[in-house]
């Protein structure tokens, strides 16, 4: 624990107020769209159908059962354990992030219910650092776990992360073995892990805790894969197919179940949860 510092931060709020500009250049088919459009559309282009970035809030608004959420996500920072300075201080590179996204780390936890089935819910901001996990994330993604076992609830986890925080070195790696560790009590505890993967599943968090769902479902245009493309590429010396790394190359060789569209996604959870309540 002395990783961490006890702080108190405010707790995260989707502040649409504060973007006051309407329209939206969209990046790929470069139509201007009305920002509300988007954000209704959960954030796909009314346009061209282009997926962007979904901020942790903006993912659990999407998933949840209106009004159902419950912000579990536990009052700590990490202590730079390293004093890491790379092009700048780690701890300049986590204020900055804390300011820009009203985040304590990369990740939000929390009470809810999908298609009233009660969950306890991640999901990853990849604003925050690339979504990567350090102490801090390794950490919520227990307590979120033996929050589920000690409720009763099943945890679904949404990853969108770069994989482990190189800041962090050693202690980042760690929390590979410390979520698999709880992961397995949350099935010894016979309760069921749903894990999602957005865009970008990779690194760490890829090799660790999001590929260990008893049903894995990735995003249409989710990035799954451990190292990047061009490092494979070297290091094997051979050509990758094109769409390797992509979510159908993982749904062909059986390392995910599924792959459903943003706007299904609530609906494909809600019907794997299914699988998991008591008839009456
Ligand atoms: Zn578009």
């Amino acid at each position: 624990m002395s990783l961490f510092k006890e702080r108190q931060y405010v707790r995260i709020r989707v502040d649409r107020e504060a973007d006051d500009s309407l329209w939206m250049k969209c990046k790929a088919c470069g139509e201007l769209v009305f920002k509300r459009r988007v954000r209704e559309n959960n954030n796909i282009c009314p346009n061209c159908g282009e997926y962007f970035f979904l901020t942790a809030g903006e993912r659990i608004e999407s998933l949840v059962d209106p009004g159902s959420f419950e912000d579990l996500t536990a009052p700590i920072v990490t202590d730079d354990p390293l004093g890491f300075v790379d092009s700048q201080p780690y701890s300049d590179r986590l204020r900055e992030a804390q300011e820009k996204t009203s985040l304590l780390d990369a990740v939000v936890i929390g009470r809810a219910a999908i298609d009233g089935v009660p969950v306890i819910l991640g999901a990853m901001d990849f604003r925050f650092i690339g979504g990567s996990m350090g102490s801090v994330m390794g950490e919520q993604l227990c307590r979120a776990m033996e929050t589920a076992i000690a409720e009763h609830r099943a945890f679904v986890l949404v990853s969108s992360s770069g994989g482990a925080r190189i800041q962090e070195g050693m202690f980042s790696l760690l929390q590979m073995a410390k979520t698999v560790t709880v992961r397995r009590h949350l099935a010894e505890a016979g309760l069921p892990f749903l894990s999602v993967m957005a865009y970008p599943t990779s690194g760490g968090v890829q090799a660790s805790i999001a590929s260990l769902g008893d049903i894995l479902i990735a995003e249409k245009g989710a990035l799954i894969g451990f190292a990047g493309r061009r490092v494979i590429q070297q290091t094997i010396s051979e050509e990758l197919p094109q769409h390797f790394q992509t979510e159908s190359f993982a749904l062909e060789r059986g390392q995910i179940d599924r792959v459903a569209r943003r706007e299904d996604l609530r609906d494909e959870l809600a019907l794997a949860l299914g699988y998991f309540v008591e008839a009456r």
